[in-house]
């Protein structure tokens, strides 16, 4: 299966009620793993690879509150039936399921509530997209173009504080100014929003004109008293170093950590992780809080941790483990940081036994508590209908959008607010593979663009190539690659059917390849007969190699061998030249062509350009 679109949203479960609904909803339920639900009596019309069928014997009513453990529910059914049935199950948006209703047709997708911390607007792009339906999404950052304010911090594994989210979402949603304070975590969103968004920075502006109606707080310190609706995000920064006595039960670890972040006023929401010396690697009371808090142990070996310079080194400490600090030498390391937040403090309780050391340092970079992937995604030659859904899903679903600038402007309409989207100059190749695999390793799920097909002459084997630079191990980051149709695919379409018998494509660009490279496969290609297609038959600085490649077609070929100069295929610009081999170079031909050379038998037709098969006879 290729990849899949509803990863996120399992447990899914969708809901046919009718034979009308089972298919429109086909296209989900015969490719996807979700539990699908349908009258008893229908079952039988069910043959389905990957979801899970079952039928219900009663009414959807008796049945609902079992579906509504699910992550997701999808509805074929008629909306107001829908909000009736929902209507007694509801509690709040940070427990709903997402519930998307799809329109008895399959022409549209509707995100019904769940919307955003339910997930259900982008479940609701992921089903438009699988069926080919159009999306409809009513919350107000979204048609602001803003992220929505509660999942915000979602690609950066931020943990939603209290406060007033519908009072500072209602703020925005009437384009009041919202201050924001973030003293945490990566400041990257804010250079993705749109020219006019709400938020104003204290510290960029060096103060704020108007006088805000809300506030959101991104920080790593508890929340503070506030005159005005707030929100807080807790970006998980803090990296807590943790030494202890042989057996110190976990609540002691817990009073010991929990003492320490009051002392600094801290979040236990921001802890990024637990950091110790690799013999405390079995300690169960660390062992037994970790796995409790559901936070990641990081060990470091003795001699790592000596190498830090401390603030409250101890001689004790140095001849039993052979360093003389733990938690703070551990807090620095795994927060990288320079100093701590909270130096070592010793900790014992009344009548428990043992004793812990606890510091506190702050990352620069939080923790996202996920591993990020890449997605070579193909947007084939430059209309948005020759892009395949699947490469469409994935760049709506990513959190960060790399490519070419002029490749972005062309996918403009699949991109949905609040992502990261970083264009660059087209001879930044390398920095964008670099970029993508950063951004992955650290935890985003990056989409890296290419025009046509990634993995001809495109960014999916530079990225390859790249990881494996960096020892990667195959698995994290994951990796998956999307197809497009590439230049070869477009041009021949335009003109014909020119790709019916074997063919190769030869880039003629010598940037990255030996120019001898080049002409010995033009010349093995002219020779064996195949069609050509050369890509990138001239740039800005490189005219004459088209004219060596005519030179050496000519040496093997018929001058009037049959050939299709296509510009911008799928574009506003697009030209065609048809014409011959001896001709190729009275015609334009520029950095946006493909050249297409038939073999001994193809033959244009009017305007077409075909080259037999040979089911007429030919060979
Ligand atoms: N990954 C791309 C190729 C990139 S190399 C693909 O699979 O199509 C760039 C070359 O591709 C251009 O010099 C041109 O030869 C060709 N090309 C890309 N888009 C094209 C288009 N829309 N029409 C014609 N040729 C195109």
């Amino acid at each position: 299966m290729p990849s899949d679109l509803l990863d996120d949203f399992h447990p899914l479960t969708a809901i046919a009620p009718t034979p009308f609904a089972l298919k429109t909803l086909q296209p989900l339920w015969q490719a996807y793993p979700i539990a699908l639900w349908t009258p008893e009596s229908l079952r039988g019309q069910v043959q389905a690879a990957a979801a899970q069928v079952q039928g219900y014997p009663g009414s959807l009513k008796e049945q609902l509150p079992e579906w509504w453990q699910s992550r997701a529910l999808v509805f074929c059914l008629a909306m107001g039936a829908v909000v009736r049935l929902i209507a007694p199950l509801l509690q709040d948006k940070r427990q709903d399921p997402a519930v998307v209703v799809v329109d008895g047709t399959g022409q549209f997708v509707m995100s019904l509530c769940g919307g955003h911390q339910g997930g259900a607007d982008r479940l609701t792009v992921a089903i438009a997209t699988l069926l080919n339906a159009t999306p409809i999404l009513t919350g107000s950052a979204n048609a602001l173009h803003l992220p929505a304010i509660d999942t915000l911090g979602n690609p950066f594994g931020w943990r939603r504080g209290s406060g007033d989210w519908t009072a500072v979402s209602g703020a925005i949603a009437q384009g009041q100014p919202v201050h924001v304070v973030q003293t945490a975590g990566s400041t990257l969103w804010q250079s993705h929003l749109p020219d006019m968004h709400p938020f104003r920075f204290a510290e960029a502006d060096g103060g704020i004109d108007d006088e805000p109606s809300a506030e959101m707080r991104i920080e790593a310190t508890l929340q503070q008293a506030s005159t005005i609706p707030t929100v807080y995000w807790y970006p998980r920064v803090l990296w807590v170093g943790v030494g202890c006595e042989r057996g110190t039960p976990q609540r002691v670890i817990a009073a010991a950590v929990e003492q320490t972040l009051l002392q600094g006023n801290l979040a236990a929401e921001a802890i990024a992780g637990i950091a110790t010396i690799d013999r405390k690697a079995d300690e169960v009371g660390i062992l037994e809080f970790c796995e409790a808090r559901q936070l990641p142990l990081r060990c470091f070996k003795a001699e790592e941790l000596r190498s830090v310079a401390v603030p409250n080194p101890s001689e004790v400490v140095a001849a039993e483990v052979e360093t003389p600090s733990v938690a703070e030498a551990a807090s620095l390391l795994a927060s990288q940081s320079q100093s701590l937040l909270i130096p070592k403090q010793i900790v014992r309780m009344k009548g428990q036994p043992g004793a812990v050391t606890v510091a506190i340092a702050q990352a620069e970079q939080e923790t996202i508590g996920r591993s990020g992937e890449i997605w070579l995604v193909g947007m084939g030659p430059g209309q948005l209908d020759q892009m395949t859904p699947a490469a469409k899903g994935a760049i709506a679903q990513a959190d960060a959008v790399i490519g070419y600038s002029l490749y972005i402007d062309l996918i403009h309409s699949c991109l949905r607010p609040g992502q990261l989207v970083e264009a660059l100059p087209i001879t930044q190749e390398r920095q964008r593979a670099e970029r993508a695999i950063a951004l992955a390793q650290w935890g985003l799920r990056v989409a890296v663009v290419s025009s046509g097909d990634c993995g001809i002459y495109g960014m999916a084997g530079l990225v390859f190539e790249r990881l494996r630079e960096v020892g990667w191990n195959g698995e994290v980051p994951a990796v998956q690659v999307f197809p497009g149709i590439t230049a070869l695919q477009a041009a021949a379409a335009r003109v014909g059917a020119p790709l019916m018998h074997d063919f190769c494509a030869i880039s003629l660009s010598d940037l990255l390849t030996p120019w001898e490279q080049i002409e010995t496969r033009l010349t093995a290609a002219a020779q064996a007969d195949f069609v050509t297609a050369l890509y990138n038959p001239r740039s800005r600085n490189r005219v004459e190699q088209l004219a060596i490649a005519q030179t050496i077609f000519l040496r093997y070929r018929d001058p009037k061998t049959s050939v299709a100069i296509v510009q911008s295929a799928y574009r506003p610009s697009e030209t065609i030249t048809r014409t011959t081999l001896d001709a190729l170079l009275e015609h334009p031909v520029d950095m946006l062509s493909l050249v297409l050379i038939g073999n001994r038998t193809t033959r244009f037709h009017h305007q077409w350009m075909i080259t037999p098969r040979g089911y007429l006879g030919y060979w």
